[in-house]
Formats: structure tokens, sequence, C-alpha cells
């Protein structure tokens, strides 16, 4: 606490990333990083846009990356925006959509799982909107039908972090309907769609064209292997989009950097090299999934490039502490009812064979 910091930052409690080691050789499992690199082409467009041009601002429309990405979703670039990593386009996406408690006598709570991103929640305070966490059922899958209530907007990740699980597109748009149903009612169903990739026909960004109220929320970081250059989009239509625009140019014009936008325009042309580097991912969370369950864990079913699995012997603590010192990160969230679990990100079929090693060990201490 200071006596300089505003009553708005002193009522702040911040997301608290994964950590970001300086020590090496140690098998990092614990940002849900993609473990293969970026494709050669956008090192080599980066590297092409590291030069004289540095010296001028980027395209604050960045407008190359919006067509790319207009071309890849099949929906027009005013229907597209782009920013710093996703979780720019969300904190804008909070700011532009969902009512404050300053704003409007009253607002409706913006409604999210009780176990999920823990940014969101972090976003609502940042922004004073109201919200209500609805809790997952037992099997931690996602209940559609609560989130049919009047509400100031939906925020639903799919598949859901840390958990895995997803709705199917045909739940989500039972969801858009009822959200769209009563006009000034009506209210924005938030997708993040990070994980997407990793899940099986997922992707509901397309259906923009039916759903005036659907916004989806993109990263390159996790199936673009690129978290370190820092770009996520968002698709809706251009209403949507217009107030991410004005979120935005009332912050700063400049969020997406020329290294960036040339690095981001490379990784969506080269699908193919995607495509293949996530079906290995995607593979080996199976055969680790199956792998750990003949071991005795529990594994949530997941469809993201992470697992959330349990001992049920020991504590989620325990496990933690024994896989740091066999130099194995992992993510625990000390939360009620996923306190005993573990988040592992899916890595290399090297790294995830240390670390199912590592598990056997576990059984015996
Ligand atoms: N959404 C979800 C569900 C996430 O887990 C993450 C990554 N931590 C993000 C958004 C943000 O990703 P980024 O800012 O790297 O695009």
């Amino acid at each position: 606490m200071s006596i300089y910091w505003n009553h708005r930052v002193k009522n702040l409690s911040p997301y608290i990333p994964g950590e970001q080691p300086r020590q090496g050789g140690l098998i990092k499992l614990n940002t849900n990083e993609n473990p293969y690199p970026p494709s050669p082409k956008v090192i080599e467009a980066i590297q092409k846009a590291a030069g004289d041009e540095l010296r001028r601002y980027p395209d604050p429309a960045c407008t190359e990356l919006r067509s790319v990405i207009a071309r890849r979703y099949a929906v027009m670039p005013e229907q597209v925006f782009a920013g710093n990593g996703s979780d720019e386009v969300l904190a804008f996406a909070f700011g532009a959509f969902f009512e404050s408690a300053a704003g409007k006598q009253k607002a409706l709570p913006v409604l999210f799982p009780d176990i999920t991103y823990s940014f969101y929640p972090v976003y609502a305070q940042l922004w004073d909107i109201p919200f209500t966490p609805l809790p997952l059922a037992a099997d931690f899958s996602i209940t559609c039908t609560d989130y049919k209530q009047r509400s100031g907007g939906v925020v639903i990740p799919n598949p859901n972090a840390p958990t895995g699980q997803a709705l199917s597109p045909s739940a989500l748009v039972s969801l858009f309907r009822f959200h769209a149903q009563d006009g000034e009612g009506s209210s924005v169903v938030l997708v993040d769609e990070a994980y997407a990739a990793f899940g099986k026909d997922l992707e509901v960004a397309p259906l923009i064209h039916e759903h005036p109220n659907l916004l989806t929320v993109h990263t390159l970081s996790k199936a673009a292997s690129l978290a370190g250059l820092r770009v996520g989009f968002a698709i809706g239509n251009q209403e949507l989009i217009e107030g991410l625009c004005r979120v935005r140019d009332s912050f700063n014009s400049y969020t997406v950097d020329r290294l960036a936008q040339a690095g981001a325009v490379a990784a969506l042309l080269d699908a193919p090299y995607y495509e293949e580097v996530n079906q290995k991912v995607i593979a080996t969370r199976d055969r680790v999934s199956s792998s750990l369950r003949a071991l005795g864990y529990e594994v949530i079913p997941s469809q993201g490039n992470f697992i959330c699995i349990r001992s049920l012997q020991k504590s989620g603590p325990q496990f933690l502490s024994f896989l740091r010192e066999q130099g194995i990160l992992v993510r625990h969230f000390p939360k009620p009812r996923i306190a005993d679990f573990l988040r592992v990100s899916i890595g290399t079929d090297a790294e995830m064979d240390r670390f199912l090693e590592a598990c056997e060990r576990f059984r015996a201490v």
C-alpha cells in the first residue's frame, strides 16, 4: 500500500502470471506455451522488418494483419480487431461492452465460470464491472443453461482453462440467441478461443454473420508458438470492433508494433506448418493423458494444449513441490475444488516422457 495510490489502485488484486524462470535446464510446463518453435517464415519476416523502418510508427489499424485474419476466418477486415496479446483485447472488451457500476444504476453482473482464466475477475475489477462466477459442474464442465439468465454479458473460454473442457458450438449458439433476444437488454457473449485450435471443431468466429452479439477472442501465443511476440485479435460485428477501437484509441493507438505485425502476418499465412505442429501437441496430450490414467492419476479430459491432473493420494502442493525438485515446472491454483489439481502444459514428447517418469516416481514417495 502507498499513500500515493488512488482508491482504484488500492482495491486491485492483480493477476499473477506463471513463473518465467531465469535458470536454464528446467522443463517448463507452466504457462501453456507451445513447445515447438514458430514457423521459420515468421522469423524471416521479423528479421526483414527489423530495419530502418523502425524509425516510423507502426500502422495503427494493423491493415495487412487484419485482412489476413479476415481471409482466414471468412469475415471482413472491418470485423477484426488486433491487439497486444489477447490479454489486451480482453481488457478492452471488458471496458467496451460490460457496464460498470458507476456507468449505470443497477448494472447487471457479467457471468463467467468460477474456475476459469483468473484474469477475467481482474479485468472486471479494473473497470468496476459487477460479475457473478457460476460454478462448474462436478465433472468441471460448464453448465450452459446456467448462463441463460439476464446479465450484463457472458464470457466463455472455449476450451476452458485450466480444466480443458469445451462446450459444443451448438450450445454456444443457444447462448448467443438467448442474449440477443430482448433489444435493450441484449448483451455481448465473448468466446475466448485461446485454446480452440487444440480442440475438435470448436471455432465459432464465422458465426458472427448471424449473431451480432458474438465476439470471439484469439491469440497467437499458443497455437502459433508466439507468446513472446504479443499478438491477439477479436472477431465480431463492425459495431463491436468499433467499440474496441474507441477504447484502444483512448489509451494507446499503437499497441501492435511493426515486428509483431510482420511476424503475425507470416504466422497466419503459414497454416500448414502450424497444422502439423499442433497435431503433434494433440497426439502428445492424448498419449500422456492415457499414460497418467494408467498410472492411477485423475486426468480431466482436455481439448487444450494442457491437462489438469490430480494424484489421488497426495495434495496438489505436495505434487507441485515434488515436480519442482525434479526440475519440472507446472501450475497450481490454490483455489477451492482445484487446489489438489495441477495444470500441466503439453511439452515435446521427450519432455513429457521425463514428466511421466517423475509421475511414476511420485507414486512411490
Ligand atoms: N485467454 C486464456 C483463456 C488464456 O489462458 C490466456 C493465456 N494465459 C490468454 C487468454 C492470454 O493470452 P495472450 O495474452 O498471450 O494472448
